[in-house]
Formats: structure tokens, C-alpha cells, sequence
């Protein structure tokens, strides 16, 4: 079944990551307008958007720290002077910096609950007005597993992502009355560049598995695209596990 989501358009925080990439192509293959938000890496951005045009000309990217509302503000305006709304938000853009908690600096802490949390909710906040205005819009943000289990040596993101949890089930309460949804993903583990370091995870992972076959990015990917799309209307609130462990 193909789905089709050309009339939407998608703004994808930290879109230039492994996971963003891979969504910003489905996407884009599917017939959206995406705004990819790049971050530091501006060179893989621009390869992803070459590589986008060979099939859509519809797609952009656009620079922001999600940290910094300024910066969140400009994502915004640029977004809106370009395609006059905002349809789907996906607040993808995180970061960790693991360390036991009794070494932990106060640094190491809010460099990820800053990045993760907090620029969840500038973006949350600034891109709701549209869809407010428009009496329609799908927040989904990303979380993780670690966020409902816990995880030795990432308290830090741990938090962050129980944060987002909490965060998204309190705005689909304020924003449902609106006719916009806020749903949470946590994706089940894909090696990215984000975990590439913790070969000691993915084998915690993997053993979890309640599945003999491998989990993999397309999963992930392909569960992205129903969510994003006409085929789910009233759902808010929820928190999705696209993953084979079993809580
Ligand atoms: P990546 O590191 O590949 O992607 C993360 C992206 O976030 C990068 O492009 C990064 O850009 C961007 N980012 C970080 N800080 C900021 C910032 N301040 N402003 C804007 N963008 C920023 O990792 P993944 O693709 O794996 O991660 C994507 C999401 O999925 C994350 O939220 C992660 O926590 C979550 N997740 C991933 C899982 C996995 O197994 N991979 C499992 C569960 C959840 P830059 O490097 O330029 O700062």
C-alpha cells in the first residue's frame, strides 16, 4: 500500500541525523514538502537535499539550534514565508552525554535535558501557533525506551526522554481541544551515529529481542510515515514502542 502525503508538509527537527535523513526521504518519496532543520552539520544536509531533488523539488533545509529560541523563532518564520503552514512537527533532534550520575557535571546534565527537553518544547511552542490557526497539526516526538526503563550510565537522557513523555501527554490535553495531536515514538535501537560508541548496548538490546528477526531502520521508518499521515486522525496522547523488547 503507498501512501501518499503531498498535501503535508513536515518540519523534522535534527533532520540531518541518521534517523532525520531516513525519515526526510520517506517523506519526500511519499510527496511531502519537508523543512529538514540541520544543526552543525550543514554539508550533510546539503547532500540530502541533492540527493531529495532527484525526485522533489519540494523539500528545504534550514538551520537551527532547537536550544535557542531565537534561532527556533527564524526555523519558523522561514518554514511559514515558505509553505504558509506547518501540517506535521517531528521534534527528532537529540543528543546524550553519558556518565554515572555521582561523576556527572552540572555541564553533562543540562546539555542533553537543554537539547532534547527543552528544545522539544521551543519548538513544540512555536510551531503549535500554526497549527492552532489552522484548527489541525500532529506533533510526534521522539523519545526512547530509555525514558520508561531507565539506563545506567544516561541518567541525563533518560530523563530527558521521560521529560518528553510527560511534556507531550500534557500538550495533547491543552492542544486536542484544537484539533492538533501530540504523540510520542520511541524507536527501538538502530545503530546511528548517536549510539555508534555502545557496542555493550546493542547486545543488551538485541538479547532483549523477543524477535528472531532483525529490528531495523525501516520499521521505524514505515510506522513514521502512517503516523504522519491522513490514516491517523484521533489519536493523541500515546506513546508508541516500534520495537521487539518486551516491557
Ligand atoms: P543522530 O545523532 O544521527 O541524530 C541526532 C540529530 O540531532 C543530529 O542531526 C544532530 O545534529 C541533531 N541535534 C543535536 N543537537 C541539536 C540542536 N541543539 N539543534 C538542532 N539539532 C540538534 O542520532 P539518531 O538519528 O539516532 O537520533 C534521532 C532521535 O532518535 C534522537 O532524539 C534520539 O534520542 C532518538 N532515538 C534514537 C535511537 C537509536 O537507537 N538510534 C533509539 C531511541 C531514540 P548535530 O550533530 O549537527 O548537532
Amino acid at each position: 500500500m503507498r501512501i501518499d502525503l503531498s498535501n503535508k508538509v513536515i518540519v523534522i527537527t535534527g533532520g540531518a541525523g541518521d534517523l532525520g535523513s531516513a525519515m526526510a526521504l520517506q517523506f519526500a518519496r511519499a510527496g511531502a514538502c519537508v523543512a529538514i532543520n540541520y544543526h552543525r552539520n550543514e554539508k550533510v544536509a546539503k547532500n540530502l537535499l541533492s540527493r531529495i531533488s532527484e525526485f522533489s523539488e519540494r523539500c528545504c533545509i534550514v538551520y537551527a539550534d532547537v536550544t535557542n529560541n531565537d534561532d527556533v523563532y527564524a526555523m519558523y518564520k522561514i518554514v511559514m514565508k515558505k509553505y504558509g503552514r506547518v501540517d506535521v512537527l517531528i521534534n527528532n533532534a537529540g543528543r546524550n552525554n553519558d556518565g554515572y550520575t555521582t561523576l556527572m557535571s552540572e555541564k553533562q546534565w543540562s546539555s542533553v535535558i537543554t537539547t532534547n527537553l527543552t528544545g522539544t518544547f521551543l519548538c513544540s511552542r512555536v510551531f503549535s501557533k500554526a497549527m492552532i490557526r489552522d484548527k489541525r497539526g500532529k506533533i510526534i516526538n521522539i523519545a526512547s525506551l530509555k525514558g520508561q526503563l531507565g539506563s545506567e550510565g544516561q541518567a541525563n537522557y533518560a530523563a530527558s526522554k521521560a521529560g518528553i513523555i510527560g511534556f507531550s501527554k500534557s500538550l495533547a490535553k491543552e492542544l486536542g481541544p484544537e484539533g492538533v495531536s501530540v504523540n510520542v515514538v520511541c524507536p527501538g535501537y538502530i545503530k546511528t551515529n548517536l549510539n555508534s560508541g555502545s557496542i555493550k548496548k546493542r547486545e543488551i538490546a538485541e538479547n532483549m529481542s523477543a524477535m528472531s528477526v532483525e529490528y531495523s531502520k525501516k520499521d521505524f521508518e514505515n510506522f513514521m510515515l502512517f503516523l504522519a499521515s491522513d490514516m491517523i486522525k484521533g489519536v493523541s496522547g500515546q506513546v508508541y514502542n516500534i520495537d521487539s523488547r518486551i516491557m
